[in-house]
């Protein structure tokens, strides 16, 4: 392997993976970021010889870059993810990450796929792009990676379900009237993991976890009924397996996205690293609130309605997110300004990317409706 190609390199999973590729002696040949900013020119001035793109040239201030003026535009970025004999994180955050997964895939490159929109928006696109091409995807969110570890060595046919581990987020236990008043500051402030501000919120929805499910859908092709999600709250069993014959396979670990981005690095092999204290662990496990967290049951009724479904949940939810923590709108606005979107985008099935980049932008402008007030449940 020649080296890695990092997308969204400054964000969380871009700095932990530029972390990983240095503790593991990896060249970097790639970095992309959405906007020029000073702490993308650091990483190049850090990695000289790698490629940079910015794949929207109207953010930030392109002086930051002085004379050494970085690649633009998002047909850039595609490009990067198809360089040969490489590994792609994609830690783009949002529907922007699709078409680089597509590139990466279509290139024979593996993909450790931070992405989950990629999965969510264009699952169909993304593994029929999988069948035909040499790419391959290790998925490098902590629930996905679990299973995809749980699952080496089995056959699909002995699987009963996929447990998905859920902490809860910050707001476990609070009752759907207490949540209406919530703040983006509480919001924000999550239990376990450290991650970049959309997902934080995301988790404290449980948004996050019902595109878990969609995800996990795709990944493994396992049908909706046989997805399970669980709560919790300590985080350290990160995902199950649970066989026919009743076993239950777990992977426990540390709360750090270190563990599945080296793995993706790593894989089929294993770097060195340190393991957890087994007595100092307490694991409880409840079933989530899905009164008081409707983005769940929802997030199943999307995956199964399927076509472009998902991509719209996927699109509402980016835009009534930025929208809350804005505080532009209330917390509870946000599944619920998602299902008013649902309920109004026409879907249809999934044939390519256009189709999909169009739901999504259909579903982008009633969202910004909804939050504007104009339309849909919230006032
Ligand atoms: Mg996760």
């Amino acid at each position: 392997m020649r080296g890695v190609v990092v997308l969204g390199a400054t964000g969380s999973i871009g700095r932990t993976t530029l972390e990983v590729a240095d503790e593991l002696g990896v060249a970097v040949v790639g970095l992309a970021a959405a906007s020029f900013s000073a702490d993308l020119f650091d990483l190049w001035k850090k990695h000289p010889d790698s490629r940079c793109v910015v794949a929207d040239p109207e953010r930030g201030e392109a002086g930051i870059f002085g004379d050494l003026q970085p690649e633009v535009g998002r047909d850039a970025v595609a490009d990067l993810a198809r360089m040969s004999d490489c590994l792609v994180i994609n830690g783009v955050v949002g529907f922007a990450g699709l078409r680089a997964t597509l590139a990466a895939l279509e290139a024979g490159n593996r993909l450790g796929l931070a992405n989950k929109e990629s999965f969510v928006a264009g699952g169909e696109l993304v593994n029929a792009m999988s069948g035909n091409a040499d790419g391959m995807v290790i998925p490098v969110d902590s629930e996905h990676s679990a299973i995809f570890q749980c699952l080496l060595g089995e056959s699909r046919a002995m699987v009963e379900s996929l447990v998905l581990t859920a902490s809860g987020g910050p707001f476990r236990g609070m009752s759907k009237v207490d949540l209406a008043g919530v703040t983006p500051a509480q919001a924000l402030r999550h239990p376990n993991w450290e991650m970049g501000r959309r997902i934080t919120i995301d988790s404290a929805t449980l948004m996050n976890k019902g595109m878990e499910v969609i995800e996990a859908h795709y990944l493994f092709g396992m049908p909706y009924d046989q997805i399970e999600v669980v709560v919790h709250p300590q985080s350290v069993v990160h995902s199950m397996v649970r066989f026919r014959d009743g076993a239950l396979k777990a992977h426990l670990g540390d709360t750090t996205m270190h563990h599945p981005i080296r793995y993706a690095f790593t894989y089929p092999d294993r770097a060195r690293g340190a393991s957890l204290r087994l007595p100092d662990l307490t694991l409880e496990f409840e079933e989530p609130d899905r009164d008081a967290f409707p983005a769940l049951d929802l997030a199943y009724h999307v995956g199964r309605s399927g076509g472009t479904a998902p991509a719209v949940f996927n699109a509402a939810d980016e835009v009534l997110v930025a929208a809350f923590l804005e505080e532009r709108i209330g917390f509870t606005d946000i599944v619920s300004g998602v299902e008013a979107t649902l309920e109004a985008c026409e879907t249809t099935d999934v044939t390519s990317i256009e189709g999909v980049i169009d739901a999504d932008r259909q579903a982008r402008a009633f969202a910004s409706e909804v939050v504007l007030g104009r339309a849909g449940k919230v006032g």
